[in-house]
């Protein structure tokens, strides 16, 4: 596996457990508002790809945190593209730590795979925009079904779970609050996180904002008619 990032410390990606952070590069997404667009498209991987992290500099890391964190959190562009994911985890499983992954659901497949062989401690979905949105959302030709999929496996599972999604002002509405929360009822929890204007994959969602603070609220409401556990980041 090839590593594009690593943050050594976080206290907040993986509820409940000191973890550290693993980026892994590529994403079979295209969200205009991708933050990451230097790990996501190819052309641009292709420039800084020397920086890149060789696993066994990791695992290297890893052996020096034994006993100081308990968690690592698996994120990307998106881990599940990588077909050998299911083997990395199992090397960071065997040095004893936790593993919460980060994705965006289009690989129901590997889900199904980490879930049955219990590599995986908390799965973390993105739930882009409401079905009719998600084509032009996320920039590429979706089949739902992967994503419906994957949203069962992860409610049935007996695992910890969240799903998540960026709120952006000019693209969500309360209408999507209530399709997108609707759609991950039976979650343990959902997550509604404010976009925040920064450098995006395409250079004209730099135009959009985020919601304010009772804009935040009134969304949250309307997601507590689905989901009991809802958070908001702002
Ligand atoms: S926001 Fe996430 S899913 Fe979308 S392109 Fe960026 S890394 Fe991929």
């Amino acid at each position: 596996m090839v590593i594009s990032g690593i943050h050594t410390l976080t206290l907040l990606d993986f509820p409940g457990h000191i973890s550290c952070i693993v980026f892994l590069p590529g994403c079979n997404f295209r969200c205009g508002y991708c933050h990451n667009a230097e790990f996501v498209i190819p052309e641009k991987i292709k420039k800084i790809e020397h920086d890149f992290i060789p696993e066994e500099k990791f695992f290297n890391f890893l052996e020096t945190r034994k006993g100081k964190l308990e968690g690592v959190v698996i994120s990307g562009g998106e881990p599940t593209i990588h077909p050998d994911l299911p083997e990395f985890i199992k090397k960071i499983k065997d040095l004893g730590f936790l593993v919460k992954l980060d994705t965006n659901g289009t690989n129901p497949k590997m889900l199904q795979k980490l879930l049955e062989e219990k590599l995986v401690d908390y799965i973390a979905m993105d739930m882009k925009s409401s079905p009719e949105k998600y084509d032009e959302f996320t920039g590429v030709k979706n089949d739902f079904s992967l994503l419906e999929k994957s949203r069962d496996l992860i409610v049935n599972s007996k695992i910890n779970h969240e799903f998540r999604t960026t709120y952006v002002k000019g693209w969500h509405d309360q209408k999507e609050v209530e399709t997108i929360a609707k759609w991950c009822t039976g979650a343990q929890k959902y997550t509604l996180q404010n976009f925040r204007p920064q450098k995006t994959l395409d250079p004209a969602w730099g135009k959009y904002t985020g919601f304010t603070e009772p804009e935040l609220q009134e969304m949250k409401e309307i997601a507590e008619k689905f989901v009991k556990n809802v958070e908001v980041l702002s």
